[in-house]
C-alpha cells in the first residue's frame, strides 16, 4: 500500500525490540521525540505513489537521529597547524599533572574553602595565589575567570567614575568583541587618550596627569605590532611619572609570559616578573596562553589593592572554580620546580629543536610511503608574539584539491585539523601531542587512501 495510513503509528514503533533498545539507550522522552520526528518528516515529504518505510526503516531514521541529538559537540581534534596557542582550538593543551589534578578533584569534594586545620571555613585564594606570590615576587594575587573578566573587574574596583589615563597605542581589540576602549566604558571608567596611534611619549601621560586619574592603564598589543616611526616610553618611565601624581599603574599583559620567551629564538614577550619590578601596582594575564594552564585570569601586585579588588561584587561574578584553581596549581607548581620547559606542553612546543620536528615528519613520511619534508614555520597564536614565527620541518602533500582534502581529515576520527601552504597540504610536528601520534597517521592514512 502507497498509502500514508500504512504508515505504522508511534504505539506499534513502541512495542517493537528495536524501540526498547533506543528508549534503554536514549531515554524515552527524547526516543518518543525521534519517532514523531521522523513520522513527520516521512509525512511532509510525501508524494502520491512514494513507497512508505517500514517499520525497522523508521526505527533506523529514528536511531541516526538520536545518535546527532546525542551527539558531543565539544571534542577533542589533533591541531597540525603549528599553531601552538590556537585560540579557536581551545588555546593551551595541560601538562599531565594539571590533568592528574583535575581528574582527582572533579569527581568529589575538595578542600576549595576548607581548613583542615580549623575544621571550618578556609579561603579559596590559598590554592593558587600563594604559589603565584612565590613564583612572581607580587605582594598579593587573586584568579579569576578570564583575562578580559580581570581588567573589567580592576577598572570597576579601583576607576569607577574616575579618569584612566591609556595611550592611543594601546586601544585594541584582542578578538571575540574584546575592546579596551569598550570594557572601560562598561566598567564606568572614564577614557582618556594620549599620544598618537604609532607614538607616545612621557609628555603626553604628564599632559593627562595634570587633572586627577585613578589610574594610569598599559594594554599590551598581543596580537598586532606597529612598525615603523614608533616610540613609547619603557613601563618604568611610566610607573615612575604615575607615582610622582600619585596615581596607579596597572599593566594589561595579555599572554603573562613567565619564562624569558629569547631563550627560544623568540622576540622578547615582556614577562610578569619584569612588569612587577619595573613599579607596576597591579599586572593582569591570562592563564591559557603562554602561561600554559586553564582559563583563568590573573591579577598580581600590591595586596592593598588585590584586598579591594576582592571585596567588590564583580569579583564574586567572575571567581574562578575548583577545576581552573587545580589545573592552575598544579600547572604553576612546574614554574616553581623550574620545570616548566619541560612539563607544560605550550613550552614543550616551543622548546623542541628544528632537528627533533625534522626527525617526526621523517618518521610521518617513512610510515606513509608518501609526502614530502619542506621548511615552514610555526606561529605562537592566541595574541601572544604577533608576526613572530618558529622555524619547523613540514610534513607535505601535494594535492589536487588541497581544500577537500582538509575536509576529509576533519571528518577523521579524532579530526585532523591541518593547513594548506602553497600547493601543498602541511603538517607540523610541533604542536602534536605525543598520545595523539598514532591516531594522526591512522587517520592520514585513510585520507590519503580516497585520493592515490
Ligand atoms: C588575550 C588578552 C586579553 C583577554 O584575555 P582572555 O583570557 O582571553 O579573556 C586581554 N588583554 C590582552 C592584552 C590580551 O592579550
Amino acid at each position: 500500500m502507497n498509502d500514508l495510513r500504512s504508515l505504522p503509528s508511534i504505539e506499534q514503533l513502541l512495542q517493537t525490540r528495536t524501540a526498547a533498545e533506543l528508549i534503554a539507550s536514549f531515554g524515552r522522552p527524547l526516543t518518543l521525540d525521534a519517532i514523531r520526528h521522523v513520522l513527520s518528516d516521512i509525512r511532509s515529504a510525501y508524494k502520491d505513489q512514494s513507497t512508505i518505510p517500514q517499520r525497522h526503516l523508521v526505527l533506523d531514521l529514528a536511531r541516526e537521529q538520536l545518535e546527532a541529538w546525542t551527539a558531543p559537540t565539544l571534542i577533542s581534534v589533533i591541531n597540525a597547524t603549528g599553531v601552538v596557542l590556537h585560540t579557536n582550538l581551545g588555546r593551551a593543551p595541560l601538562s599531565k599533572s594539571a590533568l592528574q589534578a583535575l581528574a582527582s578533584l572533579s569527581g568529589g569534594y575538595s578542600t576549595l574553602e576548607y581548613d583542615l586545620e580549623l575544621g571550618n571555613r578556609g579561603s579559596r585564594g590559598v590554592h593558587a595565589e600563594e604559589l603565584l606570590r612565590r613564583i612572581t615576587g607580587a605582594e598579593a594575587a587573586l584568579v579569576v575567570n578570564n583575562n578580559a573578566s580581570a581588567v573589567f573587574l580592576i577598572l570597576s574596583a579601583l576607576a569607577k567614575r574616575k579618569r584612566v589615563i591609556i595611550s592611543r597605542t594601546q586601544l585594541v581589540e584582542i578578538g571575540g568583541g574584546f575592546r579596551i576602549p569598550d570594557v572601560m566604558k562598561q566598567s564606568g571608567a572614564r577614557l582618556v587618550e594620549v599620544g598618537a596611534t604609532n607614538r607616545v611619549n612621557l609628555l603626553d601621560y604628564q599632559e593627562a596627569l595634570q587633572e586627577p586619574a585613578a589610574l594610569v592603564l598599559h594594554a599590551h598589543q598581543s596580537n598586532f605590532k606597529i612598525i615603523g616611526f614608533t616610540s613609547e616610553p619603557s613601563l618604568s618611565e611610566i610607573a615612575s611619572l604615575a607615582h610622582e601624581y600619585n596615581v596607579l599603574f596597572v599593566d594589561d599583559l595579555g599572554s603573562g609570559a613567565l619564562l624569558d620567551t629569547t631563550r627560544f629564538g623568540l622576540s622578547h614577550e615582556p614577562t610578569v616578573q619584569e612588569s612587577l619590578a619595573a613599579g607596576t601596582d597591579l599586572v593582569c594575564f591570562s592563564g591559557d596562553k603562554l602561561l600554559g594552564g586553564p582559563q583563568a585570569g590573573i591579577i598580581a601586585g600590591r595586596a592593598d589593592l588585590i584586598a579591594k579588588i576582592r571585596r567588590h561584587p564583580i569579583a564574586r561574578a567572575v571567581r574562578a572554580d575548583k577545576l581552573c584553581l587545580a589545573a592552575l596549581s598544579a600547572t604553576l607548581l612546574h614554574y616553581l620546580k623550574d620545570e616548566a620547559e619541560r612539563e607544560v606542553p605550550v613550552w614543550q612546543m616551543i622548546a623542541k629543536t628544528r632537528r627533533e620536528i625534522e626527525i617526526h615528519a621523517r618518521h610521518w613520511q617513512e610510515n606513509l610511503g608518501i609526502g614530502e619534508i619542506i621548511e615552514g614555520f610555526s606561529t605562537i597564536g592566541g595574541g601572544s608574539l604577533p608576526g613572530e614565527t618558529l622555524p619547523t620541518y613540514l610534513f607535505a602533500l601535494k594535492i589536487e584539491q588541497p581544500n577537500q582534502f582538509l575536509k576529509r581529515l576533519r571528518s577523521a576520527n579524532p579530526p585532523i585539523i591541518a593547513r594548506v601552504q602553497d600547493e601543498y597540504v602541511v603538517f607540523d610536528p610541533r604542536t602534536i601531542l605525543p598520545d595523539q601520534d598514532g591516531a594522526l597517521l591512522v587517520g592520514l592514512q585513510n585520507a590519503i587512501k580516497g585520493i592515490v
